[in-house]
């Protein structure tokens, strides 16, 4: 399928039909999978023999939707899992243990914050985190000879701050360690993070890539372009006992870590997908690129009206020329910013909450990045038991609104918006 463009992908990647079987990803709603020889399961367990043995491990429908994130992101492999957070531990597990670290840009989701700062403690596992506009040298500061991975989030949800992947790259590679990046808002449709430098990309497919709000998922995908054998990653090139002796580097070449978190991590953990979520994140990756376009423009439109009305205090996207990150949108998101923009009323909280009430087409909902224009006030949901000083320093206005643009018409959005301006 690499032959085709990202469009095509989209539509196409994946499943290959045979002869006389359905056109569309069926789903094989089975858990197990019948083998005419109990040699051939045995060489299954032994990970000597290709085959699905057990869908907490691999099943054909999901298979289908790996291989299709795997060709849009231009990576070797991809290992959906039951949520965005559930990739994200994984992909963190697969390279770290307890007593090491991992360096993280600090614009990141709140979910994943908790994940670093509360339950990877717990494990044994320390993250720094540093500015996501730190400079190299900074970021070097953070580094420490038990630093196993760096992690950052290209565009942050919240703070639609730009993660600078070339940079946080180099510093990774020249301590010998991968770079994970979470991709969840841009998609591979307006930033492939591969092509500039990451090792390892991660998404909540919860979001755009479903796109319609009926599942929650995730999905880790390797670039195959990482050299395990560096001599820092022995659980790489050191035999797996728990497969026989199998040695990660070796047996899996360039498909190494995505093979190992797949037999060990997904094995031991199972946080798996179920087959019926893969089929509807399929039906959402079909229109991904008609979507983020859409998403983009609108939401720039958006954007560009909040900026110019006089009862705005603050706008943030890095869409627009004003945005202390537009020169890195550019470079990473040149076919558009994605779908979110956070801003913020005169009025502060209180004109925030009335700005909200009065909004008709725009759903207040605990989510973002679906078809439908969507609000989250921040300060009273996920920040909720902050007060007015502790938001501040997390770096959360008590004003902030953060509004995830639909693909509706754009003068319909505006026209919410303006109704809704009008009443505060
Ligand atoms: C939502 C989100 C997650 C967590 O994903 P879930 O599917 O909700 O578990 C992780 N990273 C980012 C950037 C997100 O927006």
């Amino acid at each position: 399928m690499s032959k085709y463009r990202i469009e095509t992908n989209c539509v196409q990647a994946g499943y290959q039909p045979q002869n006389g079987e359905p056109r569309v990803l069926p789903i094989a709603q089975s858990t197990t999978y019948q083998y005419d020889s109990i040699e051939h399961v045995g060489k299954l367990f032994d990970l000597t023999a290709e085959g699905h043995m057990y869908t907490r491990i691999s099943n054909p429908t999901v298979a289908a939707v790996e291989a299709k994130i795997a060709a849009l992101e231009g990576g070797v492999g991809a290992l959906c899992t039951s949520s965005g957070q559930a990739a994200n531990l994984i992909a963190l597990l697969n390279i770290v243990k307890c007593g090491d670290h991992v360096v993280s840009g600090a614009a990141i989701y709140g979910g994943t914050t908790n994940l670093f700062s509360v339950t990877l403690k717990r494990f044994g596992i320390d993250v720094s985190f540093v500015a996501s506009d730190a400079d190299e040298a900074e970021i070097e500061a953070a580094m420490r000879p038990n630093t196993k991975a760096v992690f950052g989030e290209t565009l942050a949800n919240p703070a639609l701050r730009v993660f600078d992947i070339e940079r946080f790259a180099a510093v990774a590679h020249r301590h010998g360690v991968p770079l994970i990046v979470d991709n969840t808002f841009p998609t591979p449709i307006l930033c492939r993070p591969f092509e500039f430098g990451a090792d390892i990309v991660t998404h909540s497919t919860t979001k755009y890539m479903d796109g319609h709000a009926v599942q929650v998922g995730g999905v880790i995908v390797d670039s195959g372009k990482f050299d395990f054998t560096n001599g820092n990653f022995p659980e790489f090139t050191e035999p797996d006992e728990s497969y026989h002796g199998v040695v990660y580097t070796r047996d899996f070449g360039s498909a190494a870590y995505i093979t190992k978190a797949r037999v060990q991590l997904m094995r031991d953990l199972g946080s798996t997908p179920s087959p019926q979520n893969a089929f509807y994140l399929n039906l959402g990756l079909e229109t991904l690129h008609l979507r983020m376009a859409r998403h983009s423009e609108n939401a720039l439109a958006v954007a560009q009206f909040l900026e110019a009305d006089a009862r705005v205090a603050s706008v943030s996207y890095p869409g627009l020329a004003s945005s202390p990150d537009h020169a890195l949108a550019k470079k990473y998101f040149p076919a558009g910013a994605s779908g979110v923009v956070s801003f913020c009323l005169k009025g502060g909280r209180e004109a925030a909450v009335r700005f909200m009430d009065h909004l008709k087409l725009a759903k207040i909902v605990v989510h973002v990045a679906d078809a439908r224009t969507s609000v989250l006030h921040p300060a009273s949901t996920t920040h909720r038991q902050l007060t007015d000083e502790q938001l501040a320093a997390a770096g959360v206005d008590a004003g902030l609104i953060r509004m995830s643009v639909g693909i509706e018409n754009v003068e319909d959005i505006l026209e919410d918006i303006r109704s809704a301006l009008a009443a505060v």
